[in-house]
Formats: C-alpha cells, sequence, structure tokens
C-alpha cells in the first residue's frame, strides 16, 4: 500500500493542527484518537516566511523547505496542505496543482466565487484531487443536529439559532485586515453557514445579514445572518465576539418540541409536548401584570429527553481524501457544496451592504 507525504505552506497554528493529527493522532484537550494517526499518510515537510515556525517545524522533525518553489519542485511529496492566511490559498493552491500535487485548502477555500471558480479549474486541468479542509462538518454537535431533524424528533422543525460567541475581539493578526481576507464572515460563518447548508435540504429563498464592527472597522469582527428556506424554515446563524455572556451554541425549535445545544462540548437538552390536549397553565403574576400565555406547561404534558450521540472522527476526512486520489470514494466534503457556500456568503455580504434581504436560490 501506498505512503502519501504531505508537505505544510504555512505552519501555523492551523497547519500544526494536521501535523498532529496526522502523525501523532492529536484529538482534543491533548487527548489522543485510538489507534493515532493517519497510517498512510505522514506530515514530512513544511515552509513557512517565519523563521520562528521554521525553527518549530525542525524541532518537530519536519524537512524544513527554504521556498514554496523547493517544496513544490520535491518529487517525495505527494500532497500539499496550503494552511496560510486566506488571501494566499489561491496562488498557492494554483501553484500546488501545477506542480502536479494533490491538494487539501484550509477554508475558507477562497475570498470569492469566481477565484474558487480558477481554483477547480487548476485541479479539472492538472487531473489532481483538490479538496477543501470544511472539518466542522465532523463537529459532534453539529452531527447531533442533523440527527434530531432526521429523525424527526421535534415534529415539523420551523427554526433553527446557530451561534458562536466569544469575548476577545477578533485576533490582532492577518484576520483584522481585509487584505488576508479577515473578517468573522470568512473565518467563523465558512463553518456554520456550511453546515446550515449541509443540515437542511432545500432551497434558501432569502438572506439577511448584518455585520458588527465593535472593535473593529476594517472588517467585521460579527454577523447575524437569516436564511429563510423555501420551507419556510428560518435558520439564525450568529457571530459575536464581544458577548461577555455567550447565548446556546444550537436552540432548534419544532412543531412538537425544542432543543437546546450549550457549547461545542454537546451538553443541552430536549423538550417535547407528550399531551397537546391538556393546555391549562396557572397564569403567572408579574408585580405589573399577568400572563397566561407565557405560563409554564405543566409537567405532565411535557418530557426531558437527552441530546442523540453521535459520535465523529475527523481522520476520515483525509482517510476519504486518500480515497478519491485511488479512485475508491468520491470527495465528501464536494467541490459544489464549497461553492454553494462560497456564494452563499457573497449574499451575506451583498444583504449587509444593502441593508435589506436579498434573493438566493
Ligand atoms: P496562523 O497565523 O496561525 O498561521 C498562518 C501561517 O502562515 C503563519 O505561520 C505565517 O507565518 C504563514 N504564512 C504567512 N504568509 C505566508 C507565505 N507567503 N508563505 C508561507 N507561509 C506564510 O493562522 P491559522 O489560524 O493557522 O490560519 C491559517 C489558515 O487556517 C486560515 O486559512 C484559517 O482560516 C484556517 N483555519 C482553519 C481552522 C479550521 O478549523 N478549519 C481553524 C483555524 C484556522
Amino acid at each position: 500500500m501506498k505512503q502519501y507525504n504531505l508537505a505544510v505552506i504555512g505552519l501555523g497554528g492551523m497547519g500544526n493542527w494536521h501535523r498532529e493529527l496526522i502523525n501523532e493522532g492529536a484529538w482534543f484537550g491533548g487527548k489522543k484518537f485510538e489507534g493515532g494517526g493517519i497510517k498512510r499518510l505522514r506530515v514530512y515537510g513544511s515552509f513557512d516566511i517565519d523563521p520562528a515556525r521554521q525553527d518549530f517545524a525542525r524541532e518537530k522533525g519536519l524537512h524544513v523547505y527554504n521556498s514554496a518553489k523547493e517544496l513544490l519542485s520535491d518529487t517525495r511529496i505527494d500532497i500539499v496542505l496550503v494552511a496560510t492566511p486566506n488571501d494566499l490559498h489561491k496562488p498557492y493552491v494554483i501553484k500546488a496543482l501545477e506542480a502536479g500535487k494533490h491538494v487539501v485548502c484550509e477554508k475558507p477555500a477562497a475570498l470569492g466565487s469566481a477565484e474558487f471558480e480558477k481554483m477547480i479549474s487548476a485541479s479539472r486541468a492538472a487531473g489532481k484531487v483538490f479538496a477543501v479542509h470544511q472539518n466542522r462538518r465532523w463537529d459532534e454537535d453539529y452531527l447531533c443536529v442533523k440527527k434530531i431533524i432526521e429523525k424527526k424528533m421535534l415534529g415539523v422543525i420551523h427554526r433553527i439559532e446557530s451561534r458562536v460567541h466569544g469575548s476577545r475581539g477578533i485576533p490582532g493578526d492577518w484576520r483584522a485586515l481585509p487584505e488576508h481576507g479577515g473578517g468573522m464572515v470568512l473565518d467563523w460563518g465558512v463553518h456554520i453557514l456550511d453546515q446550515a447548508l449541509q443540515m437542511i435540504d432545500g432551497k434558501i429563498k432569502k438572506v439577511y445579514a448584518t455585520l458588527t464592527n465593535v472593535t473593529n472597522e476594517l472588517v467585521d469582527d460579527g454577523f447575524t445572518v437569516e436564511l429563510t428556506y423555501d420551507n419556510g424554515l428560518v435558520f439564525l446563524a450568529e457571530v459575536g465576539t464581544s458577548n461577555f455572556i455567550s447565548l446556546p451554541r444550537w436552540y432548534i425549535l419544532g412543531r412538537d418540541g425544542s432543543a437546546m445545544i450549550e457549547r461545542f462540548s454537546g451538553k443541552g437538552k430536549i423538550v417535547r409536548i407528550t399531551d397537546y390536549s391538556k393546555n391549562d397553565a396557572v397564569p403567572i403574576r408579574t408585580a405589573a401584570g399577568l400572563t397566561k400565555t407565557m405560563a409554564p406547561r405543566t409537567n405532565e404534558t411535557i418530557k426531558e429527553e437527552a441530546l442523540p450521540v453521535v459520535k465523529s472522527d475527523i481522520r476520515d476526512f483525509y482517510k476519504n481524501f486518500i480515497a478519491v486520489i485511488e479512485g475508491r470514494e468520491e470527495l465528501k466534503v464536494s467541490l459544489d457544496s464549497v461553492m454553494r457556500n462560497m456564494k452563499l456568503m457573497e449574499a451575506v455580504f451583498r444583504s449587509a451592504k444593502k441593508g435589506a434581504p436579498v434573493n438566493f436560490e
């Protein structure tokens, strides 16, 4: 069985995440996947323009290249991973494909759909596999929501809210600069909008977006996007970087129940109706009024349930990539699906600029 050698261009935080996953099977919080790294693949070398990252690579036993050109001309390398700031994805991906390498590119694949189209054309012309690392399709909290929808655990779903909140602003590096493809739509929107596209069948009719500039003038440091699907379902995607109190990661409303997931950890619950006929409640009296509508249901008409457990293994991303190279599988993250997401992000920017909803599909 062939062993594949991968080289990383841009061995920063995420480039090193790939090295640890592939070579060591590193998981989360210092834990390791059972069975270790990815069997038929190893990170052989890297190139980074930062000398400190070149030293780091040496410490980790990688072959250190003096330039991207040198890396791309090494015939021992089968696969190139591009994990540089976003604006460099397109030039490096195209160069690597033209050098006859298979390519994995970090998200966002490109700064826009036109750039992405050129990258796809380059992979067709080279006859090499090109994949985009939309790794959050393997997040267990997301897969749990997907399962709740697929199994119709809450009846007909009418609203899904997906939020990622932090309070540390945008990291003070390239992510804060438009020329490097900074901003939170391209950084986190690319994940949570992609998840929306993956979990709901149907077309998005309308996109309504507002961007925030609380700590950054040059790029969006957060956003709220409302997607209206053709069946009426509304998906709200929100990213905030000045949120000192975080709202739940997921909040899902169906005709027959609600679900909530607190954080990526997957802690949360489902509350489902058991008896529609008993709708009575004791009104709540507040200091200045009375409400029966907002009074809680009585306990015998609802049931609290645990969330379904879904296990995933991100190593499948690379196992699939190798299987595609060998002609045994199709890409799990299809380029068409990534293109749809690129176009959705463009609609987000269009709507934010217009200050009004825009049509999408
Ligand atoms: P980073 O700043 O930690 O790393 C980027 C590296 O690229 C740095 O070491 C930098 O020196 C290097 N670099 C810059 N210009 C270069 C050039 N011309 N040639 C070679 N190297 C160059 O950033 P990061 O957080 O690792 O992000 C890198 C990429 O990974 C981005 O596209 C980002 O969106 C993506 N990312 C993905 C995830 C995910 O979960 N999929 C998470 C974080 C980052």
